[in-house]
């Protein structure tokens, strides 16, 4: 058995008993962050059944997209890292999904270029500085309705990082909140896109749809490069 199976079903094991004390029986996407592995990380973990990769650079996902080809195309690029204006057609020629919406020039330039439907959840900003990345939550409601004025843009709902100094429980409960309220306006905007490694159980309890799990499954970041 190696590593990254290892490291899986122990994850998998820690998903169910989160969603258990939850009280949940709905269904969870793990996006395996695949961030600075290469493109044989990748192999490896759909070897092992993953479908759902995450990526933070286009400049580092390109070329791993490219590389990566197996048969069959039953496989999804989540892009959640932050991402330039000038970087978006490159996105969109592998992403399926973009979990860091979070300007209006991004929304703008997407609009421009979106060919096909992309999947796109509205990045918070949980911070008490309305200069640091993502949607304010006083603007959420109407920067969705903005989102949804594009029929290729399907808005899945809200994203969002704990802070490394906050209890992630008291963020995910705000995100939870938030995401009520998108939902009046955009009614399939059930999903929420929290968890990382260090804080997926939490996610869970308030609503997580999405994990974005990287070194737990991968190791350490730059190890296997
Ligand atoms: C790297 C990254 C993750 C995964 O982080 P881990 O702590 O390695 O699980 C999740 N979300 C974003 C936006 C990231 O950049």
């Amino acid at each position: 058995m190696n590593l990254q199976q290892q490291a899986l079903s122990e994850l998998q094991q820690r998903i169910d008993s989160a969603m258990n004390v939850a009280g949940r029986t709905d269904s969870i996407t793990t996006v395996v962050v695949t961030k600075t592995h290469g493109a044989d990380m990748v192999q490896n973990l759909y070897d092992l059944g993953i479908r759902d990769f995450g990526e933070n650079r286009d400049q580092e996902a390109k070329p791993k997209s490219e590389a990566f080809q197996p048969l069959e195309i039953d496989y999804r690029w989540h892009f959640i890292g932050q991402l330039q204006s000038n970087k978006v057609k490159s996105m969109l020629s592998y992403s399926s999904a973009l979990h860091s919406l979070d300007r209006s020039s991004l929304l703008s330039e997407l609009t421009k270029r979106v060919e096909r439907e992309l999947e796109v959840f509205i990045q918070l900003n949980l911070t008490d500085d309305p200069n640091r990345g993502g949607i304010n939550p006083g603007d959420l409601v109407e920067f969705g309705e903005n989102v949804v004025t594009n029929p290729l843009l399907k808005l899945m709902g809200v994203m969002a990082v704990a802070g490394l100094d906050q209890d992630p429980r008291s963020e995910f409960e705000k995100v939870a909140k938030l995401s009520q309220k998108l939902q009046e306006i955009a009614p399939g905007a059930t999903f929420i896109s929290t968890g990382m490694s260090g804080d997926f159980e939490e996610a869970i309890e308030f609503g997580a749809t999405h994990l974005r799990i990287g070194s737990l499954i991968t190791g350490n970041r730059n190890s296997i490069t």
